[in-house]
């Protein structure tokens, strides 16, 4: 397969997937009702007969919509693998998972993550020409505070402004892999750190996102040491989303308003950020209004790929927050 080398000056569209979950066994038992359904690879359908004159949409089509049934690997294969793997020729990219609280933004994730740092591991094995050289780091955003998951000291870290390489995390850790062993340690250290969060903090995964992020250099061995013009160097970003519900809130009237703001500076000015992005990418883009926005600016826009997966679940309780799922999900196409 070819390197795509970067600044071809391509502005790529924002790739819009939507992923239903099946019902759970506890939905199912209590009884829950799935109302949305997938009638072909591109539209989802809402059909419930006691809503039928309510005026809202019933169909929506994006990019790729994948049924309750689809595994992971599907989802991966057809929707982001491409993306994933455009870091092997310089390109950066930003895969999101969006949608409200137990739609399976994590479930997405964690097996996405997976199979894309386990083909770029077999694509590097099978490039015995170049030299590569992979970092991973990870962060989490809650209440617009970065911290470090690789790292057990809780302080919050830092964004500056480099003029060259743009915005920096002071003091992340970044680790450079060994092996696939080595991430899958990482991984586990995140979760980790993650989930002693989530008992200090109530429910904290539902409220911060969390970015993992793997840097690749790679360089010609035929040119090693007689100079640098070949090196290619990219990240790709995984990036598992607050719960969209806090967005909605941050929306609705009243006294909700200010505290959703805060929870959700971030979701809110990335909204806002794909929207203008998915418009052409001209004109200001407001990276700088959120910590989000700011990290992942060099893998949004300009010649960046970027994917949405919107997390659905199909329980008729959840219509609310899913079609609030499926409107983002509509303007960043
Ligand atoms: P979120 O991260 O959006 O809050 P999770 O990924 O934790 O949601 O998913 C909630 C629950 O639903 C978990 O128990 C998860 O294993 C299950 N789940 C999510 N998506 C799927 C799916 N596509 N197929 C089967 N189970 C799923
Ligand atoms: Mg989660």
């Amino acid at each position: 397969e070819k390197l795509q080398g970067p600044g071809n000056g391509k502005e790529e569209k924002i790739l819009v997937l939507v992923r239903l979950r099946p019902l759970s066994e506890k939905e199912i038992a209590q009884p829950e009702v799935a109302d949305w359904e997938c009638i072909n690879s591109t539209t989802i359908l809402y059909r419930n007969s006691l809503q039928e004159c309510s005026g809202l949409p019933t169909a929506y089509s994006f990019d790729r919509v994948f049924r309750g049934d689809c595994t992971t690997r599907e989802v991966y294969e057809e929707g982001t693998k491409d993306i994933a793997l455009s870091v092997v020729g310089g390109v950066n990219s930003t895969i999101f998972a969006y949608g409200q609280t137990s739609s399976g933004k994590t479930y997405t994730m964690n097996g996405i993550t997976e199979y894309a740092v386990a083909d770029i591991y077999d694509y590097i094995q099978r490039h015995e020409e170049r030299a590569f050289v992979l970092k991973f780091s990870a962060t989490e955003i809650y209440n617009e505070v970065v911290r470090d998951l690789l790292s057990t000291d809780n302080t919050p870290l830092r964004l500056l402004d480099d003029p060259e390489r743009g915005t920096i995390i002071e003091k992340l850790t970044e680790e450079t892999l060994r092996d696939w062993n080595h991430l899958k340690q990482l991984l586990s250290t995140c979760e980790a750190q993650r989930q002693i969060g989530e008992t200090s903090l109530n429910e904290t995964s539902s409220r911060s996102h969390q970015i993992l992020r793997l840097t690749i250099e790679s360089s010609a061995r035929e040119f090693l040491g007689k100079g640098n013009s070949t090196t290619l160097a990219a990240s790709v970003n995984f990036v598992d989303l607050a719960g969209s519900e806090r967005a909605s809130q941050a929306l609705s009237v009243g006294q909700r308003l200010k505290e959703g703001c805060h929870i959700n500076r971030s979701l809110l000015t990335l909204g806002t950020v794909i929207r203008k992005l998915s418009k052409g990418r001209h004109g200001h883009v407001n990276y700088r209004d959120s910590k989000l926005t700011r990290i992942l600016q060099p893998a949004l826009g300009g010649n960046a790929r970027t994917a949405i997966i919107c997390t659905l679940s199909p329980a008729r309780s959840h219509v609310e927050q899913s079609r609030n799922t499926l409107l983002f999900a509509s303007c960043a196409k």
